[in-house]
């Protein structure tokens, strides 16, 4: 969510501009691969958010136990960047995109701060992301407001390696939630401009459907 890395800018997705297709027949599923102790009920939360955005294939795989390289003992976190590493390394070739989902803190490095907690990291227009509940408990006032804080923190990061950068459209979901898991409770669909990006490429579901969240 609040950190992406500009890396890896692999050409992921075929751009045929104008013509309504369907990205799946050409590009593979989007994997989800839970990681650690999720729940399955919040990996279904993902896939249903997932897939009210984005013209993909979502596909679930088995649990994988989380990477002990990622694990960082000072702060009990994972490494999100030793993550995505790891999903890499072993995405297979047919695989469009790889979204891990964990419910562990994790963290990376902004800035000068060594290691900073984050909702999520994904690559920019390349092939993985990382995403995890934990955060979206914070301050929650009941199961579906975690649900709702989740569903778009996977939307949001998806939507980066699908090439969105961070938008300066307050509300949208590709907004820069700069540390804080406050900023998903104000947002509610993509913005026009993040759309026409995503729809340029035919990644965008249509007719639009509404977000599985209440607006804020
Ligand atoms: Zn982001
Ligand atoms: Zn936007």
């Amino acid at each position: 969510m609040i950190t992406r890395r500009a890396l890896l800018a692999s050409a992921g997705a075929v751009c045929v501009a104008g013509i309504a297709r369907p990205a799946l027949a050409e590009n593979g599923p989007v994997v989800l691969v839970p990681l650690g102790g999720i729940p399955a009920l919040e990996v279904s939360i993902v896939q249903r958010a997932l897939s009210v955005f984005y013209a993909v294939q979502l596909v679930a795989e088995a649990p994988r136990a989380l990477p002990k390289a990622a694990y960082y003992p000072a702060r009990g976190r994972y490494r999100a960047e030793r993550l995505l590493s790891a999903l890499e390394t072993s995405a297979q070739a047919s695989q469009f995109r790889v979204l891990g989902l964990a419910n562990v803190d994790i963290s990376t490095t902004k800035g000068s701060i060594a290691d900073w907690g984050i909702l999520g990291l994904a690559t920019l227009d390349g092939r993985v992301g990382v995403l995890s509940s934990f955060r979206c408990r914070r301050a929650a006032k009941n199961p579906e407001h975690i649900a709702h804080r989740l569903g778009k923190t996977a939307v949001h990061e998806l939507g980066h390696t699908f090439g969105l950068e961070h938008c300066p459209n307050a509300g949208c979901l590709m907004e820069d939630g700069q540390g804080s898991v406050l900023t998903t409770d104000r947002e509610f669909d993509l913005c026009e401009s993040c759309r026409s990006k995503l729809g340029a490429r035919g990644l965008l579901v249509s007719p639009r459907a509404l977000p599985p969240w209440p607006k804020p």
